[in-house]
């Protein structure tokens, strides 16, 4: 066993042995179940399959989520298909009869940042809680999935909850609704995965949960621009990204390379948001330049692309962060609110400036 409850890896084996494939033979002993595990009731594996099989494979993964699903011990499962060549999913028009999950959204946003720790998913959460106290109806969903940090930023507990039609239903925190890999998949496996699997194990969450109606979904990007990046960014019908950087060189040069990727496919950038920007002593009130000042505006001038504002760096918002309390539900007119508000105003701007080719669901 692997935890008091859970059921072994043979048990799983032998649920998986009785899935018949559509070609003959079964899904337990065609060689293509990677990733089996299960941790505290909650059962996560990964089906290989090439890029034509996705729809046959449908059926069956739904048939091996079901059946596990029954074992004793078992709270939840999470079954994804993966392929080597990760194939974006299909949400445009070559699939007419799959009506798409994400079309009660009015804009999906991706921010992202070329490396970890510049502050992507506390600028997302804040932003979001900006967006919302101008009154607009906002999800998060968080596909970092190597530090997905968004039930920490929100204070959130517990399992996401099954609506109807075997969706799952997003978590309310602060007015939001949010849905984070760190819900649903241990730390340990997602860890281990490899690109292919992260980009299908986020477009089937973002297929398989029931957003309803919003104005603004906010996707917590992985850092980093290699594949999974690229294949999400080209998968999702985003209405643009948001590139949030630190003031300094290194970090810049990745937001350029987070540039590159986005434009590569065809989204907009809507701007540069350069967080620790500088730093607020809590003692002497000052203002001190750690990473040097200005670097991600004048970087954004260099790409012709907006600049957003910056952010600082203070002890409140990384404490109110840590302590599930983003300072922008505490105190949304405060001083740092009151910034966050400022670039939530000027995405949402320039996303009605967008020429008409580029806006969402403008063919
Ligand atoms: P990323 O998503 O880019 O990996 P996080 O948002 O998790 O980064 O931030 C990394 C750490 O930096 C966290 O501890 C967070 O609280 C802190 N942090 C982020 N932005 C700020 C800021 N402007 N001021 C103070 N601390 C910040």
């Amino acid at each position: 066993m692997n935890g008091s409850d859970s059921p072994s890896d043979a048990d799983l084996r032998v649920v998986l042995g009785r899935i018949a494939l559509p070609g003959g033979g079964t899904l337990g002993a065609s060689g293509r179940i990677t990733g089996l595990s299960a941790a505290g009731g909650r059962v996560s594996l990964s089906i290989q399959i090439a890029p034509d099989e996705a729809q046959t494979f449908a059926t069956v993964r739904d048939e091996a989520e079901t059946a596990l699903r029954a074992l004793p011990g078992v709270t939840s499962v999470f079954a994804v298909l993966t392929s080597e060549r990760p194939v974006p999913p299909k949400l445009t028009p070559d699939h007419p009869a799959k009506p798409d999950p994400l079309a009660g959204i009015g804009h999906v946003i991706a921010v992202a940042s070329g490396k970890g720790g510049v502050g992507k998913s506390t600028t997302t959460v804040n932003l979001a809680l900006a967006l919302r106290a101008q009154g607009l109806s906002v999800g998060i969903l968080d596909a970092d999935i190597y530090g997905p940090s968004l039930p920490t930023l929100l204070g959130l507990h517990g399992k996401p909850g099954m609506g109807a039609g075997r969706k799952l239903k997003p978590m309310q925190a602060y007015g939001l609704k949010a849905m984070s890999m760190g819900l649903l998949v241990d730390a340990e496996t997602a860890m281990v995965w490899r690109g292919p699997m992260v980009m299908s194990a986020i477009t089937q969450m973002m297929a398989d949960v029931d957003w309803g109606a919003l104005d603004v979904l906010l996707v917590d990007m992985p850092p980093g621009t290699g594949d999974a990046q690229l294949a999400l960014a080209q998968g999702t019908r985003l209405a643009g990204a948001v590139i949030v950087s630190t003031p300094q060189d290194l970090s810049l040069i990745d937001a350029r390379r987070g540039i590159a990727m986005f434009r590569k496919v065809d989204v907009p950038i809507l701007g540069i948001i350069e967080n620790m920007s500088h730093f607020i002593c809590p003692d002497c009130g000052g203002k001190h330049t750690i990473f040097g000042q200005g670097g991600a505006e004048a970087e954004a001038a260099r790409l012709s692309v907006p600049f957003l504002g910056g952010v600082p760096l203070t002890m409140d918002l990384r404490a109110a962060s840590d302590a599930g309390q983003p300072v922008t539900a505490r105190d949304p007119d405060g001083p740092l609110g009151r910034i966050y508000q400022q670039i939530a105003r000027t995405i949402m701007a320039g996303l009605t400036t967008l020429p008409r080719a580029q806006r969402p669901g403008q063919p």
